[in-house]
Formats: C-alpha cells, structure tokens, sequence
C-alpha cells in the first residue's frame, strides 16, 4: 500500500537564492599579502638551498688547488664557493674547519674572498612572524566561519542580522503577497485587519481600537504559515523580522532572554514591522506538567512575555508566531494581550491544492494545458509545501528528458517520488519476489474495487522505490471527505490488510512485506475504539487523550490497565474480522486474483482503468 505520509519540505524551490554579505576588496588583498609573505619567509629559503651542493672539505680544497673556484664566502659555520667548470656556474657548501692555512692558498689562487656578517633578522619581521601573523590568521579564520554560519541561516532578500540574529527583510525586496498564497481564505481574511492597521494606524486610533499585539498562525507543517507572515509583511510594505524560536534557546542561562530583548529593541526602531516567530513551541512550552524545568527556556519565556506587554499596543509591532503544536503551549501566551488570536492553517483541500499548483506552474513553463484537477485529485493530504516541491520535481524531471516543458505526466511521475521515493534503479528482486509482491498490491486493489462507494484505484506499481516500498497502489479519491463513518474506516482497513491477505490465500506463506500495512491498520482500528467511538463495547467512551493534533503523535491512554486490554482486544477483534472478510475476498475471487496478478506481474506498471477492464470482464 502507498506510504501516503508526506514529507515536510520547507524550501521554497522557486525563493530567490541567499545573497551573501559581499566581503570588501581590501580584506582580500590582506589576505593575500599576508600568504605571499609567509610563502617568502617559510619556503622559499628551502628551495634557494636546494639548489647548493653539499661538497666535503677536502674536495672543496682540490677544486681551490686547481683553479676552478671563483669565489669564497666564509659564514659562521659554512663556506659557500662558486665554481666555473665548461662555462657552468655552480654553488657549493662545505662545513668550516678550522685551517690557518686557508687564507694563504685562497690568497695564493687570487680567489675573490669574504667572511659573511652574521645577518641578524628584522626584529619587527620575527615578532611579525611569530606573534602576530598567527592572531590574523586565527582571527580571519573565526571571522569566516561566522560568515559560513550566518550565510547557511540566511535566506532570500536578508541583509541585516542583528544581535539577535533575527533575519530582517525589507519592505521592497522578494516581496511575497497574498497572490503567492493559495487557498487559507479564512487566515488572510483574519489578517486583513493586520495589514489594514499597518497601512492605516490612524483609522484605528481614532476610534481607539487596539490592533492585536500577536497572532499565532496554527497548522501541520508546510501549510504556508511562514509564507503568509511574509506576505502579511509584503502587503503592508512593512519589515519583517524572522527568527525561530529554537534559536533563542541556548546553552547559557540569559542568553536566550537576552536575545528577546535585543529583537524587540531592534523591530521597536524599525516600528511598524512585523516579527515572526518560528516553531514558537521551543520556548513557549507549558511549564507546568514537566518533569525537569529548563530554567533557560523558562527565562526566555518569561522575557518574551515581558516584552509582549511591555510595548503599547499603537507602537507599530506585531508579532506573528507559528506552531504546529499548539497544545503544548503555554496559556500565558495565549492571554489577552499576547497572543490573543489564533488563525488555522489547515491543510489544503481538493480546490486549494489545485490553486497552489497553479500558483506554483506560474513560474514554470507548461506544455499542454495541465490537467489540475487530476494532480490535486491525487495528492489528496498533501500540504502545499509538497504541491510546491512536486512542481519542481517535476521541472527536474523535464529537465532530464531534455524537455523545456513540464507536462502532466512529469508532474503525475513526481507525485509518485514524492510519495514513494524515486524509482529504483537496477534494484534486484527475484522471479519470486515479484510474483509475491504482485498478488499483495492486486490484494490492496481488489478489495479497495470491489467494495462500494471506496476509492477507485488509479495505478499499480510494483517497481521498487527508494523509500523501501516494494511496489504499491494509489488511490484517488473521487471528492474529498470530511468525515470518515464507520463503514469508511472499516474498509479502509479491509484494503489494508488485502495485500497480506492474498499472499496467504495464493502461496499459503506470509511475508514481511506488510510491515506498513499492518502499522496503519492497528493505527486506525485503535483510533475507531479510542477516539472515535466506534466499538460496541465502549461506545462513546474517550479511552485517549493529547496527542498532537498535526504531527499525529501518540496520545495516552486515559483508562484503567484493565480497560487498556480490554481495548487491546477490541482493536484485534476489529483487525482479524477485517483480514477474514479479504480473505473471503481473495478466495473468491480467485481466477481475477490471478489474471490481474500475472498481468501486473508482466506488466510491473498498470493503471486504474486497465484493472478496471480486466475485473470486468
Ligand atoms: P510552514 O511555515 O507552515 O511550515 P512554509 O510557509 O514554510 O510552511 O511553506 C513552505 C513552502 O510551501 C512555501 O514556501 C510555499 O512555496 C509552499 N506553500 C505552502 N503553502 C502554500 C500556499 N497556501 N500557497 C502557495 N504555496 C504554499
Ligand atoms: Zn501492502
């Protein structure tokens, strides 16, 4: 079955790329002269004595006693000579003996000779050399680290980072506005009053209206929150400010409160503006129900909320947050006068898919008219960060075919990398396997067509992908549903547990390959007894509770330890009638079992309505 979780992509593919601070043409030349001289100093000595040769003294003293040295340099401890024999000049070098007797026989040769004054080096080059060209290089080193490190946190049309290390945006540069964010009617028309207030404060002041000091923008991941802050910030020609707020959490106690304190000094000399707090989560954290208090994030915290009601309302700030976990926060944060309003985010539906894909085709170049509906048909869960990162995986697919048009079966293929992971190349499956693997996905298929009123399938793979998944079977829905009945889930667990279910029914042996399905079936039936009320036994009992809303974690259970197995028992009961129920199906059904199998088998790629003919015939 399709792994339909869908990774979270926070990169813009189509956002401008960081602009590094440009770094002056003098600092370059430093750096230069100060490798030419150290070239000088250290190697190039090394390579000057290379080309003398060592000669020993008594040799030094044939060449003397026949004329051939021309001239005579005696140092502290050497003596350096030049020869000329057929016309070459050569250097050599021998020890210093003491030989009273050398002076008269160089005097006897006519030799050009001289003792060497001991050179005593620049006692400004050697303190250069040794003290302080080490604290440069040491210096310009940190300094190019720091750069690398604020460069990889920067982001399009940054230019200023403060002691804060808040990213600010100018009002004029990469500006984002509403039209680059598709669907959220609701949270843009929620922040029209923002952008009315920075566009006109006046309007509000007469009245005496307070604008709101802080919104939080609440959502799973990928939803644009942090797109529509800055289009907030675009539409109202105002700065904007951008930090995480993993950053302000820092090793040192009042580090983390210090740079709260600087944002809010910076954003108030840049009023209005608009600052956005990232993942505001990290420190704005319940701080009751924990174990262990952090007294750094508490502090932070505590700055941060000092500061929310430290500048008057009319000054211009606003503070947008994001999170995706806001049952965690802490209600201090969410009183009046903080971050008193709260603006969903929610994951796109069928029309808001098909609008974020046409906002992102906008910036790239399509061949035939794209058949939107189709793609957003088959993303269905999918956040508009993966709409935006299949657009672009489909331009690179284009790419590849050398094509410079993007058409729907690229973005159809990338839906499918997105889901599954990239094809496989030369993956190896044997004869065996992929017979196995074939009657497993046809397994998901038949159950999911022959139940009524399920999701047709359209397209069967069992071309392996990068993400492990073994083969798998997409399904479409038809229009979208809010609300699952009971009769859904249970289906939807029959589809899941079809792939084990024909494996065991046609080869009589079960396999690992319904590791997933098996995890998403338990996941589901668990949820119909615990959360949704759908067992006899408990009815409308709530037997879990927390969890996170969007990041779909775990909840706990609220029930006695009995009751917990009791549960236990339920979700089996749900998950083995289910897996009966596609057996009966397989057996059947057994000759479409086959046919199908052996042609996906044949096939390894078949689509809905290919299957479809088939079943019916
Ligand atoms: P979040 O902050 O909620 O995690 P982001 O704002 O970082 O999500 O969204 C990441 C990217 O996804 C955006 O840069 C944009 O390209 C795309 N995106 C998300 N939602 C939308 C949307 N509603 N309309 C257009 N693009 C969107
Ligand atoms: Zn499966």
């Amino acid at each position: 079955m399709a792994e339909k979780n869908f990774r979270h992509n926070s990169q813009d593919p189509q956002g401008p790329s960081p602009r590094r601070p440009r770094k002056s043409l003098l600092y370059y030349y430093c750096v230069v002269s100060i490798i030419v001289v150290l070239f000088n100093m250290l190697v190039m000595p090394f390579v000057e004595e290379k080309q003398v040769e060592l000669v020993s003294y008594s040799d030094f003293l044939t060449q003397l006693d026949q004329g051939e040295v021309s001239k005579v340099q005696i140092a502290d401890n050497q003596i350096l000579y030049k020869t000329k024999t057929d016309g070459l000049t050569k250097i050599h070098k021998t020890g210093l003996v003491d030989d009273p007797s050398l002076v008269q026989r160089l005097e006897d040769q006519k030799v050009d000779f001289a003792a060497v004054i001991p050179e005593t080096p620049s006692i400004f080059l050697s303190i250069f050399a040794s003290y302080i060209l080490p604290i440069l290089i040491f210096f310009w080193l940190g300094n190019m680290l720091n750069k690398r490190m604020m460069g990889r946190m920067g982001a399009s049309g940054l230019n200023i980072y403060g002691k804060s290390g808040a990213k600010l945006y100018k009002p004029e540069e990469g500006e984002k506005n509403f039209a680059d964010v598709a669907g959220q009617e609701e949270a843009k028309e929620s922040l029209q009053e923002i952008i009315d207030y920075l566009n006109q404060p006046e309007k509000f002041q007469k009245v005496g209206a307070q604008c709101p000091k802080g919104v939080l923008l609440v959502g799973p991941p990928g939803t644009g929150k942090t797109l529509i802050a800055k289009a907030v910030a675009g539409e109202a020609h105002v700065p904007f400010y951008s930090i995480s707020g993993s950053e302000f959490v820092e090793m040192f106690v009042g580090r983390g409160a210090a740079k709260v304190r600087d944002l809010f000094e910076e954003a108030g000399k840049h009023a209005p503006c608009i600052v956005f707090i990232d993942e505001i989560d990290t420190i704005g954290k319940s701080r009751d129900n924990q174990m262990a208090t952090n007294d750094e994030r508490e502090q932070t915290l505590n700055q941060l909320l000092t500061e929310m009601d430290g500048f008057g309302a009319n000054k211009g700030v606003i503070i947008l947050a994001a999170t995706n976990r806001p049952e965690v926060l802490d209600p201090a944060l969410l009183r009046p006068g903080r971050f008193d309003r709260q603006v969903r985010m929610e994951l796109p539906d069928l029309q808001g898919r098909e609008d974020i894909l046409k906002v992102h085709l906008r910036r790239v170049q399509t061949a035939d008219p794209i058949d939107y509906n189709l793609i957003a048909r088959m993303t269905s869960g999918a956040s508009g960060a993966d709409v935006a990162n299949m657009v672009n995986e489909a331009a690179l697919r284009a790419v590849r075919h050398g094509r410079d048009k993007v058409t729907t079966e690229d973005l159809v293929e990338s839906i499918e990398t997105v889901i599954a992971g990239a094809q496989k190349k030369n993956s190896i499956m044997s004869d065996e396997e992929k017979k196995i693997v074939s009657y497993h996905e046809i397994g998901h298929a038949l159950v999911a067509a022959l139940q009524k009123g399920a999701a047709p399938v359209t397209k069967i793979t069992i071309i392996p992908r990068t993400s492990g998944a073994l083969g798998y079977t997409m399904q479409v829905e038809e229009n979208e549903k809010v609300l699952m009945s009971r009769r859904d889930a249970l289906n939807q667990i029959e589809t899941l547990v079809g792939g084990r279910a024909a494996e065991e029914v046609v080869f009589g042996e079960i396999t690992t390959g319904a590791a997933n399905d098996i995890e998403k079936a338990t996941q589901l039936a668990k949820q119909m007894v615990t959360r949704y009320g759908m067992s006899d036994k408990f009815g409308m009992m709530q037997l879990e509770s927390g969890g996170s809303q969007y990041l779909g974690g775990q909840g706990q259970m609220t029930c006695s330890p009995e009751t917990s197995y009791q549960v236990d028992q339920e979700v089996l009961q749900i998950i083995s009638s289910s897996y009966d129920k596609a057996k009966q199906v397989m057996i059947d059904n057994r000759d479409k079992l086959d046919q199908l199998a052996d042609h996906l088998y044949q096939a390894e790629t078949i689509t809905g309505e290919e299957f479809m003919e088939i079943l019916a015939q």
